[in-house]
């Protein structure tokens, strides 16, 4: 082990070793020893069988950067001290030519960045040293497969020449023997590859092959510090939210070697079923074959349980019918991983010569059904508490179980059949190129991503996409564990499905597909189906139910659905929302035939022509309100007055303004008149919200009246009091809102006369422009409450239209300008000013009522600050519900209990 003691004083620790049951850091120091790292320290210290190494921590990474990509002097003397101790716990020596140790360079950041880093394996050969690893192992042949293996990757991963060189030169000499696969190359075959590897490394670069190894250790170190600023690491940052500065650690470790005949082999191991969450280990592994075999995805690597064995129908042993032992072995080492991190594991393992080695353990990427399944059942097992539950499933990514399915009463076409990687169904148009994808996705279109197989560059792609489909690999390959992740539909390894990039073509079954052709892909069953298929709406599992449960139990903010239609309050409900927070009524009259009476309205040149429409307009809105408090059956309910942009309400074509013309008796000429004088330059901070209702009071006149005439129908037909809400939009001070609520107030004094009811309302505003925070102190003394229309604070903070934001946003995210989408995820300015409106409207109305019904009421991140800044609500659209409702309980989990 490093003497840390003696290099205490002068240096700081960046060299952390472990192995033989030891280990100088452990699984809470992911920060510094990335999640690799971190894990095998922990399995170490558990006393599992891994391979001995050390762990160059990411604050390295800080200086490398700091020091314009150069590795620090004092770094060398601890990697040599680290190597000794290596060398001494394997039983070999870094550069001894009879007993030569080799060892692997892996990345590892403190958040998961599957396959964006480099690595580079089988480090410690040169002319010499191979041939002590041909006398030590007595096998020429797998000494000489691995130096070329080491040459191929380091010539690609440090010294940057192009894979595909070495691929070629590969397939030339197989060519020139007549050798078809690489099994049929022995010793002198590979030494001569060797020297042909050899060869072309110094053609491109003028230099021969590095043979010092000290020399190739630290310039792999350096390679992949230096691979936390490539570009697919970066995109993969962006598309996480993982922050720049956080940096990757370096793992260096003796290899051991699943190649070294038939009692080897490598594979990888979930404890439970990523797809389903059943507790059953699954998994694949190859015989025979290096680690990056099975992830690459180049050959099928066979079932690990005779379970899944007899389930695929594979004729191929599985890994528990090949080698009993070393599978009681590994199920033994799974168990013990799975009660000791209390989470479902994802283990990649390496058996040489019979003998188990564990190289990596990580918390498993799952599907949403088996993240629910998994959380429930392991609370039920006693492993985790239902508060760990509620915190162990990503409220992000709830909204994938509310994806639709196939409907299964439809015939269907299906073309061909793949692995069943990510589940869901997608359908839309074929495309076969990820940046194509971003595109066509930039541009409205739904896509389909085929691929022979799937590599970090498509990342983005599959993001844009909708669908993925590979030809190739299993399902723990890339495309599967990215689109896991994502939760994306996923269909991986469809052998029998011929991708013809060229011609961009998808041929199976006999029917060929041309870019652009509608695909339906079915994620849970590997489906891949000609045409568009009718999708039914998904049900919930009872694992959803009982979780959903918990996390209502644990939760203080109430969730509200922003619905203006009876479907979505009868979905709003179906979701679990405690009531309506946003009815946007503006968007009642979007509807056939109403559309009509609401631009007489908006047309009128006078107020006698707004009355006339407004009457037309007044049993509509009554009617529309009955079913809503009907449907929310006394579960609150706020109504917002007309908040209309109104270029979306004015007639535009011909036609429009002709039936509009007719309607208010008017020649078509003078109305295109009274349109242009009504068009703004930016409507979307023009005549809308309260400054309509300033201007045309007996527009909230109307909708005051139908608002109660509905309540109080309602309410008999309940047999209750319905008590609604009513809010108006973009007020910037107090005067808005009282010459609104006297108008209110004046017409339910009228309802209350005429119907000989007392009613039961409360008035309150959108807080939606800086103004209004600013002057949150002062309106709140009129509101009855609040709720943040971010949408518009955002729009109004930036100074960036919402209609427009779109086009450039992207610029900004890509440069780093800001992090997010603000539109998405609330920015931390919009955010200063919600906190500033909170404090001011509480400081002279103390039990104001403070909810948030712009798009980001349904984001996790804003839940949680919405949390912090005491709100009594979030309201958001009804599928974002379920999602909310969980980020609710985890955000007031998060603040009392640490989480794991
Ligand atoms: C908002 O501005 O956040 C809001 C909810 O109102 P709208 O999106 O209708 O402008
Ligand atoms: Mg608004």
């Amino acid at each position: 082990m490093t003497k840390a003691g003696k290099v205490k004083d002068i240096a700081p620790h960046w060299v952390f070793t472990f192995g033989a049951g030891r280990a100088e850091g452990d699984a809470a120091q992911r920060d510094l020893l990335g999640g690799k790292g971190a894990y095998l320290a922990e399995m170490s210290r558990l006393g599992l069988p891994v391979p001995p190494g050390f762990t160059i921590s990411s604050e390295v990474c800080a200086e490398y950067y700091k020091a314009g990509k150069k590795l620090p002097d004092a770094l060398m003397p601890m990697v040599s001290e680290a190597l000794d101790a290596v060398g001494k716990v394997a039983g070999a020596r870094f550069g001894d030519v009879d007993n030569p140790l080799l060892v692997s360079v892996r990345s590892g950041s403190r958040a998961s960045m599957p396959g964006m880093m480099d690595t580079v394996l089988n480090l410690g050969l040169n002319d010499e040293t191979v041939e002590g690893l041909a006398r030590k192992t007595s096998d020429r042949r797998f000494a000489h497969d691995t130096y070329r293996r080491f040459i191929q990757m380091y010539g690609d991963v440090v010294l940057g020449i192009d894979h595909d060189l070495f691929e070629e030169a590969l397939e030339n000499y197989k060519n020139l023997k007549g050798f078809e696969l690489d099994t049929e190359l022995k010793a002198e075959h590979w030494a001569e590859m060797v020297a042909r590897f050899k060869a072309l490394v110094e053609q491109e670069l003028d230099k021969p092959f590095p043979q010092d190894l000290r020399v190739q250790l630290w310039g792999a170190i350096a390679a992949v510090f230096g691979s936390w600023e490539n570009a697919r690491a970066i995109a993969y940052r962006r598309l996480h939210n993982i922050p720049d500065d956080w940096g990757t650690a370096v793992t260096v470790q003796a290899m051991v070697f699943g190649n070294m005949g038939d009692r080897s082999a490598t594979g990888v191991v979930f404890t439970r079923n990523p797809s389903t969450g059943a507790k059953e280990l699954f998994g694949e592994f190859l015989v025979n074959a290096q680690g990056e075999d099975v992830v690459a995805g180049l050959r099928t690597p066979q079932p690990l349980t005779e379970a899944a064995r007899r389930a695929s129908d594979d004729r191929r042993p599985s890994f528990e019918g090949l080698m009993p032992e070393t599978f009681a072995d590994l199920k033994a080492a799974c168990a013990k991983l799975e009660e000791h991190f209390r989470d479902i594991q994802d283990i990649e393992f390496t058996v040489e010569e019979g003998r188990l080695w564990m190289l990596q353990s990580r918390s498993g990427k799952r599907s949403m059904q088996a993240a629910l399944k998994i959380a429930v059942d392991m609370t039920a097992e006693g492993l985790i508490t239902e508060q760990e539950a509620v915190l162990a499933v990503d409220a992000a990514q709830l909204d994938q179980l509310l994806h639709p399915t196939l409907d299964p009463e439809v015939p269907k076409l299906v073309i061909g059949k793949g692995l069943p990687a990510s589940p869901g169904a997608a359908s839309g148009e074929l495309v076969f190129d990820a940046d194509e994808a971003v595109h066509l996705k930039t541009q409205g279109h739904t896509v389909i991503l085929a691929r022979v197989e799937t590599s970090p560059e498509d990342v983005q792609g599959m993001h844009a996409a909708a669908g993925i489909i590979t030809t190739r690999g299993g399902m723990t390959s890339h495309a599967a564990v990215v689109a896991r992740g994502m939760g994306r539909p996923c269909v991986v390894g469809a052998a029998s499905v011929q991708i013809e990039l060229e011609r961009e073509t998808l041929s199976s079954g006999g029917e060929t597909l041309s870019k652009g052709e509608i695909v339906t892909i079915d994620g849970s069953t590997g489906q891949i189906i000609k045409g568009r298929v009718p999708m039914r709406e998904p049900t919930l599992s009872t694992d959803f139910v009982t979780l959903m449960g918990w996390a209502d139990a644990f939760r203080r903010m109430k969730v509200r659905a922003n619905a203006d239609t009876p479907a979505d309050a009868r979905q709003s409900l179906a979701f679990g929302a405690d009531g309506i927070g946003l009815c946007r009524t503006e968007h009642m009259f979007f509807e056939e035939g109403r559309i009509v009476p609401m631009r007489e309205m908006i047309l009128a040149d006078n107020t006698e022509g707004r009355r006339a429409a407004l009457t037309k307009l007044l049993p509509m809105q009554r009617q529309d309100f009955v079913q809503l408090f009907k449907i929310m059956a006394g579960s609150p309910v706020t109504i917002r007055l007309l908040d209309p942009p109104l270029h979306e309400f004015l007639p535009h074509d011909g036609a429009a303004i002709a039936e509009v013309a007719r309607t208010l008796g008017v020649t078509a000429t003078r109305l295109k008149r009274r349109v242009a004088g009504l068009s703004e330059f930016n409507p979307m901070l023009g005549h809308r919200g309260s400054r309509l209702l300033v201007s045309f009071p007996e527009i909230a006149e109307m909708q005051a009246r139908a608002i109660f005439e509905a309540a109080i129908e309602a309410g008999k037909q309940l047999g209750t009091t319905i008590k609604p809400e009513i809010m108006v939009p973009l007020v910037t001070a107090k005067a808005e809102l009282d010459l609104v609520k006297d108008r209110i107030a004046a017409v339910a004094k009228a309802v209350e006369k005429e119907q000989g009811v007392k009613l039961a309302y409360s008035v309150g505003t959108m807080v939606e422009l800086p103004r209004a925070c600013i002057n949150a102190g002062e309106i709140g003394k009129s509101a009855d409450f609040f709720s943040f229309g971010t949408n518009d604070l955002t729009q109004t903070t930036f100074g960036l239209s919402r209609d427009d934001a779109g086009r450039f946003l992207g610029e900004y995210t890509e440069k780093g300008i800001i992090q997010h989408d603000p539109f998405v995820t609330l920015d931390p300015a919009v955010g200063e000013l919600m906190w500033i409106a909170v404090e001011r409207g509480r400081g002279s109305h103390p039990d104001l009522k403070i909810g948030i019904c712009g798009e980001h009421g349904g984001d996790p991140e804003t839940i949680r600050f919405c949390e912090d800044i005491r709100l009594d609500y979030v309201s958001c659209s009804p599928y974002r519900v379920p999602v909310a409702r969980l980020a609710a309980a985890q955000a007031i989990l998060k603040l009392k209990v640490k989480p794991r």
